[in-house]
């Protein structure tokens, strides 16, 4: 990052992206200011001689920039002290993709947003597009952070996973393939309410002029009323797609086929009840939203549907741990929000669910409708009472476990005894994962590790 040179940048928040971005700073010749609330992190910082400056006293005049740790709050629900002095001294807060795209302006962008689904997607339009030979760069939101990932050069591609925290904090994102894959109603606290976070995933394609290409979801309303807006507003080259829905000059992915009618020319592409790493609706989605964004970047509809075929999944979505004595375990813990865990219910129809951890604004009431798949539920972490609550009120059996280690056994010796066909004990939390672990990656490595237990115990009664 050279554009900074001489310069002085604040850097606030020290974690894996805060410290990428406070290298990629220091390489490129600015003087770097970086600080975190955490002592420890600071003191991480200072070990490896990045300059820490307490940027709650530090004089901010003449500093242009400050790269801004998406993952803290900065004005709502509570305005940060160190945003509220950096926009008094009138330095910008932006994210490290900020810096990014200005270190790179001539690579290819693929920035894909949306409520759910983002770092599927993210990741299949990356094996795509290394399958087609484009040599991708993958990150942003999704593994490695924006200043982590190797430069794309002046002909590269990058595809990057883009929260509505980052978007908040990318003033000139310019993406030459944009796509927004759903919007429900998710961290709400953060952008001030519903109105802020549409905003926040409007942005992924405000700035996209044409010929630059924007795919967009019409599974929802949100989601349809944007794309009328858009249709109206200009001559954007616009790829709508959907899997509930046919989608007229666009793509579908309904009843199990996926369309694609960009050019007016319907033609059936890809049967998918093929893929068995991205099942169920929600992965449609993901797979239409996928293919309409490679389509935009100029890949043949064949070269799509094979590296589809051979997309291997994500750990922690809806991913096949293992099955012991004819129950089979799913780890979802990615499933942070009510409308993502609907989904992997959704997939099952005899469920020993496993549920709760840091409880979200939206509550749980979408899932009412799906009760009837869920055989017993084994609540854990701090939503366990609230998610008691609703379990009573819609007579579905439950346990209070507190914890995925009296969770995990239990369910399994229910499911065990289960005499239906497909007994399935699935995580899929419903809840962010704070209150227990460090994140959702914490969470369901635990999981795996108490299935594998399971597993050796069970092989040692054989
Ligand atoms: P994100 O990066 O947006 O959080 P992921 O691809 O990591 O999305 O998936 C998060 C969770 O949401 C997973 O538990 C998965 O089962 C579910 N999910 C994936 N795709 C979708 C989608 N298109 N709509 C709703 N839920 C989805």
């Amino acid at each position: 990052v050279y554009a900074y040179a001489m310069e002085p940048v604040a850097v606030m928040g020290l974690g894996r992206s805060g410290l990428a971005a406070a290298r990629a700073l220091m390489a490129g010749g600015a003087r770097v200011m970086a600080w975190d609330d955490a002592p420890e992190r600071r003191a991480a910082a200072e070990a490896e001689t990045i300059p820490v400056v307490d940027l709650t006293t530090a004089d901010l005049t003449g500093v242009r920039a400050m790269v801004w740790s998406p993952g803290i709050p900065h004005t709502f629900p509570v305005p940060h002290p160190v945003a509220e002095r950096a926009r008094a001294a009138g330095t910008a807060l932006v994210c490290d993709i900020e810096l990014l795209l200005g270190a790179q302006p001539a690579a290819f962008v693929v920035g894909v947003t949306g409520t759910n689904g983002k770092s599927t997607t993210t990741s299949l339009i990356g094996h795509i597009l290394a399958h087609a030979g484009h040599a991708p760069q993958v990150g942003g939101n999704l593994g490695t952070s924006a200043l982590a990932l190797e430069p794309a050069g002046p002909f590269g591609t990058y595809v990057l996973e883009l929260s509505s925290y980052q978007l908040d904090l990318t003033p000139s994102l310019v993406c030459d393939v944009a796509v927004l894959l759903n919007v429900s109603p998710d961290h709400l606290e953060r952008h001030g309410g519903l109105e802020g976070y549409i905003a926040a995933k409007r942005r992924v394609f405000q700035e996209s002029l044409p010929p630059r290409k924007v795919c967009i979801g019409l599974d929802d309303t949100i989601g349809r009323n944007m794309h009328t807006e858009l249709v109206r507003q200009d001559s954007r080259d616009l790829i709508p797609f959907a899997a509930t829905r046919e989608v007229p000059r666009g793509v579908s992915a309904k009843d199990g086929v996926l369309v694609d009618d960009i050019d007016g020319k319907a033609q059936r592409v890809l049967n998918l009840s093929d893929l068995t790493a991205l099942t169920g609706e929600h992965n449609a989605q993901n797979v239409a939203a996928a293919y309409a964004a490679c389509r935009a970047r100029g890949v043949a509809a064949h070269q799509i549907a094979e590296a589809i075929r051979t997309f291997p999944g994500l750990a922690h979505r809806h991913e096949t741990v293992a099955t012991v004595d004819g129950v089979l375990f799913v780890n979802d813990s990615k499933a942070t929000n009510a409308e993502a865990a609907e989904k992997a219910i959704l997939c099952h129809d005899d469920i020993y669910w496993i549920a709760g951890g840091k409880p979200k604004e939206g509550g749980i009431d979408r899932i009412e409708p799906h009760l009837d798949r869920i055989v017993h539920a084994y609540l854990i972490g701090e939503a366990a009472d609230a998610f008691a609550t609703f379990l009573d009120r819609n007579e579905v059996p439950y346990s209070i476990c507190g914890t995925l280690e009296k969770a995990v056994p239990l369910a399994f010796q229910h499911a065990v005894e289960d005499e239906e066909e497909a007994p399935v004990v699935l995580l899929s939390p419903a809840c962010a994962s704070f209150d227990q672990f460090t994140d959702f990656e914490a969470r369901g490595d635990a999981f795996k590790a108490l299935v594998a237990e399971l597993a050796a115990e069970t092989e040692g009664d054989d």
